[in-house]
């Protein structure tokens, strides 16, 4: 299953084949399920390399023509800039050298990679691999991962969060039930009250329970009444009863 190409991965079935032929009929039926040299390239482009040119302009066809991404953009702008500095040497089979200041970098187009790292860890091509794809006249979006083309940047975030069914509906499962942490006591005593929110009224504040020795109304006190006395105010319940 490890094998990076067919010739590997032909060894391998052989083996599986004097252990057990219909195990390996069967598994030569679904290569690309369980065979690394099968996989999308699209996924690890990095680790193929059978057959990757024809792979690779197969699963690219779609995104030709996608629009880079606002930062996938700018990098390569950036980077074709700096480009103008290498000076790219053809080593046939696809491979180059490219010089940069003193330092040389091998360069390979088919498996999208430069020995300087940046293109295989980024996914955009270096100023080196650009050097490159602009000397061979090719198109550098090509050859920037499709994970930054617009297509796929747009099912990224085009996706709703999906509606679930009640618990009792769910498929059983015999995993442990999670507990919530174990709460550490804080230092100190315990606060008795409640944190008040920013906008609810202190408990201190007088004027509104606060009543009137006087007129027998809530709001001011006997001092500072305007009214006349007890019979005037208008809450006469408690003035009638005395
Ligand atoms: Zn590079
Ligand atoms: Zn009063």
């Amino acid at each position: 299953a490890n094998a990076h190409n067919e010739y590997v991965y032909g060894k391998a079935l052989e083996k599986i084949t004097a252990h057990d032929p219909n195990v390996a009929a069967y598994l030569d039926t679904c290569q690309e399920q369980w065979s690394r040299h099968m996989f999308d390239p699209a996924v690890c482009c990095d680790h193929n390399t059978t057959n990757f040119v024809e792979s690779f302009n197969a699963c690219t066809k779609p995104y030709r023509d996608m629009p880079l991404t606002e930062y996938a953009k700018k990098e390569v702008d950036e980077r074709t800039g700096e480009s103008r500095f290498c000076y790219a040497t053809a080593c046939g089979g696809g491979e180059f050298e490219v010089r940069d200041a003193h330092v040389n970098f091998p360069i390979r187009l088919s498996t999208r990679s430069c020995g300087c790292g940046k293109w295989q860890i980024s996914g955009i091509p270096c100023k080196h691999a650009l050097r490159v794809i602009y000397d061979q006249r090719l198109n550098p979006i090509d050859f920037v991962s499709p994970f930054f083309k617009s297509a796929a940047y747009k099912l990224t975030y085009a996706d709703h969060v999906h509606p679930m069914s009640d618990p009792t509906q769910w498929p059983n499962f015999s995993l442990p039930t999670i507990q919530p942490p174990v709460i550490k006591r804080q230092a100190g005593r315990p606060a008795k009250k409640r944190k008040k929110g920013p906008n609810e009224p202190r408990k201190g504040k007088r004027n509104s329970n606060v009543k009137c020795g006087k007129c027998r109304e809530f709001g001011h006190n006997s001092r500072t009444c305007k009214n006349g006395g007890p019979s005037t105010g208008p809450s006469t319940s408690a003035a009638a009863g005395a």
